[in-house]
């Protein structure tokens, strides 16, 4: 069995030089997941459309599937690719297509000629009107309506080919993996965060991760779910470069000489320290967190400001204005919830004051800091030397 797929892709956007950038790595990260699963794929550009061929065995839906998480693809339409033919010819495909693909042929429809190839002799809206008097000659049930089609019948005339669709199934939009730089994602086991990297992942750009991890306080299960959700996230962004940081003696000694109602937001902001130092050793050019305005002490308007004080490059956070509700209907689409809420403990739980301060003040909590100047600059060294890092890939 033979069946071509033409990929849609937002064109708007990747005018002119860029075109074939976005083209090109939409082709890779095509191949590179096809290349996962079982049959024999061809992925190809023609004059401006990129294909897949699929040949012999394959699975249609788990081909789907694996197209529909792809980053870039706007849809996905299964169509009859045939080589350049005459209208004649076009006519019995068309017929042939609408038969095996409607059982019931009691639907409205339009059909859709996109001319490439000026050398067929026929203008396009004269296809049209032929293609629609021989459909509702040979399936009577049909009826025409050129303003809300059921059924949009698309026939493409490209100078060496001839595409044939009425059906498209949506992709995930966004931009392909590798055309936007590379951001740092501050990855834990919690829902938020691996939502956050898919989102601005969506947007083109390569993550690199880090986890903070204080054993023997949060296990090394605890550890194996963050690896578990980074390999959830990579099956849409590509490979993540995951840093594990040992932050335990850095929060003893917090947690030994500052205010424990300051205790979280001067952990955060060594967190970020951190994830800066990494993000800027390996090119990264932002980090991202899964925070969310007003969900917890450590996320009211004044917690972010100190926290994000002590960064230098830009910080996102695509879930600021995000309900939790809708967090997790996004974990849910990319299957990271369930792993999510698996029970282990998270480091930051450990240390938490009974009572946080909710409206830090960025003096205060520098001060609070100056208690940790005999050993903070020699345990941040050793965390970042002591790292354990993992590429993970779906
Ligand atoms: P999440 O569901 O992503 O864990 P959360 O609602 O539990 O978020 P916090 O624990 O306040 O919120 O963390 C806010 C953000 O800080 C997280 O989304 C994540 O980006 C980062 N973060 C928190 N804990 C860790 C950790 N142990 N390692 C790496 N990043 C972390
Ligand atoms: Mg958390």
């Amino acid at each position: 069995m033979v069946q071509v797929f033409l990929i849609k892709y937002a064109e708007i956007a990747i005018k002119g030089k860029n075109r074939y950038l976005f083209e090109d790595a939409l082709v890779r990260q095509m191949r590179r997941a096809l290349y996962k699963i079982d049959g024999q794929f061809k992925v190809f550009k023609e004059s401006g459309r990129v294909y897949v061929k699929a040949e012999g065995h394959f699975d249609y839906d788990e081909t789907v599937d694996c197209l529909q998480k792809i980053f870039g693809i706007v849809a996905i339409c299964p169509i009859v690719q045939k080589s350049k033919m005459n209208f004649e010819e076009l006519k019995k495909e068309v017929l042939a297509h609408i038969d095996s693909e409607y059982p019931d042929k009691n639907f409205t429809f339009k059909v859709f000629c996109r001319r490439v190839d000026k050398s067929f002799p026929m203008e396009s809206n004269d296809v049209n009107a032929a293609l629609g008097e021989a459909i509702l000659e040979a399936f009577p049930e049909t009826k025409v309506d050129v303003h809300d089609p059921e059924v949009k019948i698309n026939v493409e005339l490209r100078p060496t080919l001839v595409n044939i669709y009425s059906k498209s199934l949506p992709g995930q939009g966004g931009m392909p993996a590798g055309t936007s730089g590379k951001a740092t994602l501050l990855l834990s086991g919690g829902i938020d965060s691996p939502v956050a990297g898919y989102m601005i992942a969506k947007r083109g750009v390569t993550l690199d991760a880090v986890y903070f991890h204080a054993p023997p306080y949060t296990s090394e299960r605890a550890k194996e779910k963050v690896v578990d959700l980074a390999k959830l996230v990579a099956v849409y962004t590509g490979p993540i470069r995951l840093h594990v940081i040992n932050f335990t003696e850095i929060q003893l000694y917090i947690y030994d000489q500052c205010p424990h109602d300051e205790l979280t937001i001067i952990m955060r902001r060594y967190m970020m320290r951190i994830a800066e130092m990494i993000a800027k050793e390996s090119d990264s050019l932002g980090l991202i967190t899964g925070e969310s305005l007003g969900q917890v002490a450590s996320q009211t308007i004044q917690s972010l400001a100190v926290t994000n004080e002590v960064c230098t490059l830009p910080v996102y956070r695509p879930l600021i204005a995000f309900d939790k509700d809708d967090i997790v209907k996004v974990a849910k689409k990319i299957n990271t919830f369930e792993t999510s809420i698996l029970p282990y403990e998270d480091c930051c739980t450990i240390f938490v004051a009974k009572h946080p301060v909710t409206k830090p003040i960025v003096k205060a909590i520098a001060k609070s800091e100056l208690n940790l100047a005999e050993k903070i600059d020699e345990m941040v060294a050793r965390a970042l030397e002591t790292r354990e890092i993992i590429d993970v890939e779906a």
